[in-house]
C-alpha cells in the first residue's frame, strides 16, 4: 500500500518517520464538527484505517491543520 503525504503529496516509499492522524467527526456536538486526532508517530497497521491522513513531516502537518482547522482547531 502506498501512502502520500496529505499536504504536500509526497510519496512516503521507505521513510520511517511519518506523521499519521485521524479525521472524523465529532457526534455529540450540536453542530457537526470536523475534528482531528494526532497520533505524533507512525502505526503501519493504523495507517490502513479509512479516515487516517499522512504527513511527511511535522511542517505539513502544521500546515495542513492551519488550512484545513484554522483558528478552529480541535487537535489532540
Ligand atoms: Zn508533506
Amino acid at each position: 500500500m502506498e501512502f502520500c503525504c496529505s499536504f504536500c503529496g509526497k510519496r512516503r516509499g521507505d521513510s520511517k518517520d511519518w506523521l499519521l492522524g485521524f479525521e472524523g467527526t465529532k457526534e455529540n456536538s450540536v453542530v457537526m464538527k470536523y475534528t482531528i486526532t494526532l497520533l505524533g508517530n507512525w502505526d503501519e497497521e493504523r495507517a490502513r484505517e479509512p479516515n487516517a491522513v499522512y504527513f511527511c513531516s511535522r511542517a505539513c502537518q502544521d500546515k495542513y491543520l492551519e488550512k484545513n482547522y484554522g483558528d478552529d482547531t480541535w487537535a489532540a
